[in-house]
């Protein structure tokens, strides 16, 4: 393994033969702040810094190999030390708070149907590093960083072991010190995932892409509701928030003439009673060879209209880094895949 990242103080010790265990404090200090050259850990003894350079130790396994900027997000693409590709975005809201957008996986395997990453498939898990890796590189650009979403590329509760262990470096208060609450795990409905993070008891924030309240439409557009359906969801939320309780966010991605109708309001509405959630109504990302459309201004309008008299709480939030396929489901390493990878043509 070809990075210090997600390692323990401990495990530093042991992994570079550190005589004095201090020492693996003043690398991992250096780490967070994303100094990762031997040469610029100055604190070292210069006899340590040439020993770790000469036995080919590296601190960190990826890099980023390309960088693309809009008005409220910088999307990252960043190369694993397989070759692989993935994603990661910082975006900006408008009091000027900076989120981390991180993947948990190279691809994705459960194919929903207005996804980008969907089409790749799963390639592969993520390790923890490479997890850490991506917020490191996201802190490069601004070190105030402090929220993070796993809604990148990847099922996260499909790679559940690396996330938490990732997730749990990121809390460390001696490394990089982020609350639970400021961390969000993204999922499309793994209802087995779901009840693990329950009863892991972190008070990690948990957001749903429910995208619809009707088994059939969102069976035809989701292929994880053939295995958990809508029931078996709102059961596994309702003892997620239990332990949790904490709001729960549904993602809901507009597709024009098949989710916004009044039908969908009220399966809506019906799907949300008795739990503490909002909806966040995003319009769809364009994503070319996919079959949706984004919905019209007055399709959106009449859509939130509905909700307004069933009383849904929601949020319409339109989409940030769009113009750089930034945006929700938008991702997918498109610009510099591996032969192997590219079944797709890209
Ligand atoms: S929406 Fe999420 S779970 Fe569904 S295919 Fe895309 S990345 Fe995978």
């Amino acid at each position: 393994m070809a990075s210090l990242y997600g390692l323990s103080r401990d495990e530093i010790v042991s992994r570079l033969s550190l005589e004095k265990a201090f020492q693996a404090d003043q690398i991992l200090s250096w780490l967070v702040k994303g100094v990762t050259d031997w040469d610029d850990m100055t604190n070292l003894p210069s006899k340590l810094r040439e020993r770790c350079k000469s036995e080919g130790i590296n601190t960190i396994s990826s890099r980023v190999v390309d960088r693309q900027e809009d008005r409220n997000a910088v999307k990252l693409l960043v190369e694993l030390e397989d070759s692989s590709l993935v994603e990661c975005v910082m975006l900006s809201d408008k009091t000027g708070r900076k989120t981390a957008c991180i993947s948990s996986q190279v691809g994705c395997a459960m194919g929903c149907s207005f996804c980008k990453t969907g089409t790749m498939g799963l390639i592969r898990n993520l390790e923890d590093y490479e997890i850490i890796e991506q917020m490191v590189h996201i802190r490069s650009l601004d070190p105030s960083t402090g929220h993070i979403v796993f809604m990148g590329m990847g099922e996260p509760l499909n790679n559940l072991g690396a996330l938490m262990r990732a997730v749990t470096w990121f809390h460390n208060p001696r490394l990089m010190n982020i609350s639970y609450k400021k961390m969000t795990i993204s999922t499309c409905g793994v209802v087995s995932g779901i009840r693990s993070l329950a009863e892991l008891d972190l008070g990690i924030r948990l957001a749903v892409s429910l995208v619809s309240a009707d088994d059939e439409t969102r069976s035809r557009i989701m292929k994880v509701n053939r295995r958990w359906p809508l029931d078996e969801l709102k059961k596994a939320l309702l003892s997620f928030q239990h332990t949790q309780e904490k709001r729960i966010t549904l993602e809901y991605c507009l597709l024009k003439g098949v989710n916004t109708g009044s039908k969908s309001a009220k399966d809506l509405a019906h799907f949300m009673s008795g739990l503490s959630a909002i909806v966040n109504l995003i319009p769809w990302n364009p994503v070319e060879g996919l079959e949706y459309e984004s919905p019209s201004a007055e399709e959106i309008r009449k859509f939130t209209n509905d909700l307004d008299h069933l009383h849904v709480n929601y949020t319409l939030r339109m989409p940030k880094g769009r113009n750089i396929s930034g945006a929700c489901g938008q991702l997918a390493t498109s610009t510099r895949r591996k032969t192997s990878l590219s079944g797709d043509g890209e």
